[in-house]
C-alpha cells in the first residue's frame, strides 16, 4: 500500500490522480487540500477519508469542519496547513498538483521531511529549481515528473545509464492559435483562448498554452529536472501530440514516448515509478493517426516564448519575475481586465524594470514574486 497526499486535490490533476486511486487497490490518500472548491474537497474527504484536509481561508475551515465533524479528519487552512498536508507523517509520495508559486513552499517542506514528489507544479521548479534539486539530492528525495512532456523524457531516459543527452525535444502542440500571425492575436477572446486542440487541464495552463508560455516553463522545468543546459532544448511544434517529447543520444538515437492525450497516464508513472501498471482508456492506434508533424516555433507571434528564454538566460530571480508576471497577467486576462497580446507585453515590461538579483535564496523570490505583482498593478 502506498501512502499519497494530494495538493490541488479538486483542480485538474488533482481529480485524475483520484481516479487512479479508484482503478486501483494498493494506493491510499492521506491528506488533501484544495483553494476555494470546498464542496468538492468535503465529497473527496468522505469518499477517501484522509487523515487531514485543507483550504485556504480558515472560514472556509471553518464551515468544512462542521460538515465533516461525524469524520476523523482534521482540517486545517492556508499555508501553515499546506505544509501540514506536504508533511503528514504517513505519506510516502506527495503530488503537487496545486497551481502557481503557492506551491514552493509546501513542496520544500515535503523534500525535507523526506517525502517522494510526483510534481505537476512547474512553477516551483521555474522559480526555485536551484534550491528544489540540490534539495532533493540531500535528502534522497525522488522528484518525479507529471507533466506529460517532462514523464516522457524521464521515459525516455530510463535504461541509458547516464549517457550524455545531446538534445531534448520538447514536443508542443501549438496551442488553439498555431499557424496565426501576431495581428491575427489582437482581438482573440478568452473563450477562443481556452480551446485547446488536444488537452483538457485546468483554465491558467490551457492560457499558458495558447500564448506557448506553457512551453517556456516547461523548458526551464526540463533544465532543473534533467540537469542539462538550454541550449540543447529544442522546442518542437507537434501539432498531434503523440510523441509526448523525446531524447537524442550522442550516437545520434532519438528515443521518444508516444500515447494518447491522457494525463492519467504520467500520474500513474509518477505513483508507480519505476514499475508499469495496466491502465483503463483508449490506447493509441497509429494506423488511426497516419502521420505526425514536426514544426519550428514561431518566436516572434508568441513572444511570451521568446520572454521565457531570455528570462532563462538571465537566470537569478528573472524566471521568477518572469513567472510571476504570467501568473498575474494570465488571471487579468481571465477576468477580461486585459487582452490576449498585453499577457506577454506585461511580462517583458516587468522583466525590464524589476531588480535583478542574482542569486535569489526562498526570501528573494517569494519577494520578487510581490513586488511583480505589485508592478503589473500599476500599470495596469
Ligand atoms: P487546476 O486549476 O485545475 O487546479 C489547481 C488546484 O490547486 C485546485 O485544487 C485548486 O483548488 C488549488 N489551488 C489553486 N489556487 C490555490 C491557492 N492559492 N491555494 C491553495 N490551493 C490552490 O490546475 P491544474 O490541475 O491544471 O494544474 C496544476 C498544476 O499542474 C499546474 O502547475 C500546471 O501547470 C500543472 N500541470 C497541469 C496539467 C494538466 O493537464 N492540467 C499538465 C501538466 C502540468 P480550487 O479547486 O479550490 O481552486
Amino acid at each position: 500500500m502506498k501512502n499519497i497526499a494530494i495538493l490541488g486535490s479538486t483542480g485538474s490533476i488533482g481529480t485524475q490522480t483520484l481516479s487512479i486511486v479508484d482503478e486501483k487497490n494498493d494506493l491510499n490518500v492521506v491528506a488533501l487540500s484544495c483553494g476555494k472548491n470546498i464542496s468538492l474537497l468535503e465529497k473527496q474527504a468522505k469518499k477517501y477519508k484522509p487523515q487531514i484536509v485543507c483550504v485556504t481561508e480558515e472560514a472556509d475551515a471553518k464551515i468544512l469542519k462542521e460538515h465533516l465533524k461525524d469524520y476523523d479528519i482534521e482540517v486545517v487552512s492556508g499555508m501553515d496547513g499546506l505544509i501540514e498536508v506536504a508533511t503528514v507523517k504517513s505519506a510516502d509520495i506527495v503530488v503537487t498538483a496545486i497551481v502557481g508559486m503557492i506551491g514552493i513552499r509546501p513542496t520544500i517542506a515535503a523534500i525535507e521531511a523526506g517525502k517522494d514528489i510526483a510534481l505537476a507544479n512547474k512553477e516551483t521548479l521555474v522559480c526555485a529549481g536551484h534550491i528544489i534539486m540540490p534539495l532533493a539530492n540531500e535528502k534522497n528525495v525522488k522528484i518525479l515528473p507529471v507533466d506529460s512532456e517532462h514523464s516522457a523524457i524521464f521515459q525516455s531516459l530510463q535504461g541509458s545509464n547516464g549517457a550524455t543527452i545531446e538534445k531534448i525535444l520538447l514536443t508542443a502542440s501549438g496551442g488553439p492559435f498555431r499557424g496565426k500571425t501576431y495581428e491575427e492575436l489582437e482581438n482573440v477572446t478568452v473563450e477562443d483562448a481556452l480551446k485547446h486542440p488536444n488537452w483538457s487541464m485546468g483554465k491558467k495552463i490551457t492560457i499558458d498554452s495558447a500564448t506557448m508560455i506553457n512551453k517556456g516553463l516547461e523548458v526551464m522545468e526540463a533544465k532543473w529536472l534533467f540537469d542539462v543546459p538550454i541550449s540543447r532544448i529544442q522546442v518542437t511544434v507537434h501539432p498531434q501530440s503523440i510523441l509526448h517529447s523525446a531524447v537524442e543520444f550522442e550516437d545520434g538515437a532519438i528515443i521518444g514516448q508516444m500515447g494518447t492525450p491522457d494525463m492519467r497516464l504520467p500520474i500513474l508513472y509518477a505513483l508507480y515509478y519505476p514499475d508499469r501498471q495496466p491502465l483503463s482508456g483508449d490506447k493509441l492506434d497509429l494506423f488511426d493517426i497516419g502521420t505526425l508533424e514536426f514544426l519550428k516555433p514561431d518566436f516572434e507571434t508568441f513572444f511570451g516564448l521568446q520572454l521565457a528564454f531570455e528570462a532563462m538566460n538571465a537566470g537569478g530571480n528573472m524566471p521568477t519575475v518572469f513567472n510571476a508576471a504570467n501568473e498575474k497577467s494570465v488571471s487579468l486576462f481571465l477576468n477580461k481586465k486585459i487582452s490576449f497580446l498585453q499577457i506577454p507585453e506585461m511580462i517583458g515590461s516587468a522583466m525590464a524594470e524589476l531588480d535583478y538579483i542574482k542569486s535569489p535564496n526562498l526570501n528573494d523570490i517569494l519577494a520578487t514574486e510581490k513586488a511583480t505583482y505589485d508592478f503589473i498593478s500599476t500599470i495596469l
